[in-house]
């Protein structure tokens, strides 16, 4: 393209700008657009309420000229680097897939949280000539989720510490440390036993919900290998599969790298496995991955009670558990699948239900593979 064309083109991106000035005055969320080299062309009122920067202090400064300094929920700077989502849909050329928080300085120095999405301006001829940011002040909104979470994790805590005192004693009077039981006792004792074992269950989802919370936005992808990972599911879960007489198979194959965080992606797979041996009375649970074009796929498959359809998008709400007769015999709180989603989006992946009532289910998560590194161990 000719440079007069250009200039045409930037021209009638520029009036067009102009005109959505005042719309976009009046919006109650942040919107600032920068043209290609970053630079500030529009700054509305909520930027100004939000940071304190006015119009003045910033039109015409790059984004990343020391203002607004963005700083991932670690701390570690966004600005000029290949993490800065504007920059990075600036030079992809596709808008940020989901939105993400960040903390911003604000004119007087302190910081805010806000929750932003970015999108590229891209011209007729697929040229980007710009980008665009949109946010939203979310501080109160993670502090409340951390409240709620030291709540969550200080109230299982100290639920949990009595609890296990208490079983103890009732296994101490079981073997008859305490002097003879007879059978009707010891029926009783039993039964108090396995509630302990319930609202223990019941403690570990809520710790598992508080955890998941508290660490929601300190994620720093590392290179995971699922194999292992998945070996560690199948040994753990085997003890609860065994007495139940299921046949608890995996199907592994070579290392399989996702970027990640491992302890989380156990906490997804540990959720899904637990459930399969929950909700499945006789037959088998299969624990399967493989790599599919850029994805690796998790499978965790069991010949279970199975799912109707219409509760396939039902299953993922936070405490949503279906009722029926044999559901409300199984200790649950309805938290595992809305975790294992929201860990399965962080990683940028998908998850699936195929199931029918009486048929068993198949929960399938998707994953992008990692790209290795020039020095990762060949695969034996
Ligand atoms: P919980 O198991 O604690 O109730 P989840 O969020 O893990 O909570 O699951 C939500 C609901 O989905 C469960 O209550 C159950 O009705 C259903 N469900 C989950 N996994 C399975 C499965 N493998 N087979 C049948 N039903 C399942």
């Amino acid at each position: 393209m000719i440079e007069e064309e250009r200039h045409v083109l930037e021209g009638t991106f520029l009036s067009n700008v102009k005109s959505f000035r005042r719309i976009l005055l009046s919006i109650a969320d942040g919107v600032y657009m920068t043209d290609r080299d970053r630079k500030i062309i529009l700054w509305n009122r909520a930027c100004e309420n939000i940071t304190g920067f006015s119009s003045k202090d910033i039109l015409g400064s790059k984004c990343s000229d020391n203002l607004l300094n963005h700083v991932d929920m670690q701390g570690n700077p966004l600005c000029e680097t290949d993490r800065c989502p504007l920059q990075q849909c600036m030079i992809t050329g596709v808008p940020g897939d989901k939105p993400v928080f960040v903390r911003a300085q604000r004119r007087d120095g302190s910081r805010v949280i806000v929750e932003l999405s970015v999108a590229p301006i891209i011209q007729d001829d697929g040229k980007v000539i710009g980008g665009i940011e949109v946010f939203r002040d979310a501080t109160i909104e993670l502090e409340m989720r951390e409240t709620k979470a030291r709540f969550l994790s200080a109230i299982t805590h100290d639920l949990k510490a009595p609890l296990t005192v208490i079983k103890g004693f009732l296994e101490l009077v079981l073997a008859g440390d305490a002097g003879g039981v007879n059978k009707t006792q010891a029926d009783f004792l039993s039964s108090a036993r396995e509630e302990c074992d319930r609202l223990n269950k019941i403690l570990d989802d809520l710790s598992d919900l508080a955890r998941f919370e508290a660490t929601e936005f300190s994620f720093t992808p590392q290179l995971v290998d699922l194999v292992p990972l998945l070996q560690k599911a199948h040994t753990i879960f085997s003890f609860e599969a065994a007495p139940k007489g299921l046949d608890f198979k995996t199907v592994l194959p070579q290392p399989l790298y996702v970027a990640g965080d491992g302890d989380r992606l156990y906490q997804a797979v540990a959720n899904l496995v637990s459930n399969a041996i929950k909700y499945t009375e006789s037959g088998f649970v299969c624990l399967s991955a493989k790599p599919a074009g850029d994805k690796a796929i998790i499978s965790v498959q069991d010949s279970g009670i199975g799912i109707s359809p219409e509760e396939y998008e039902k299953i993922f709400d936070q405490f949503y558990r279906i009722d029926n007769s044999i559901t409300q015999k199984v200790v649950g709180t309805g938290i595992g699948l809305s975790i294992v989603e929201k860990i399965v989006a962080m990683h940028g992946g998908e998850i699936g239900v195929h199931s029918q009532p009486g048929c068993g289910s198949t929960f399938e998560i998707s994953i992008p593979l990692a790209q290795l590194p020039p020095d990762t161990p060949p695969e034996n």
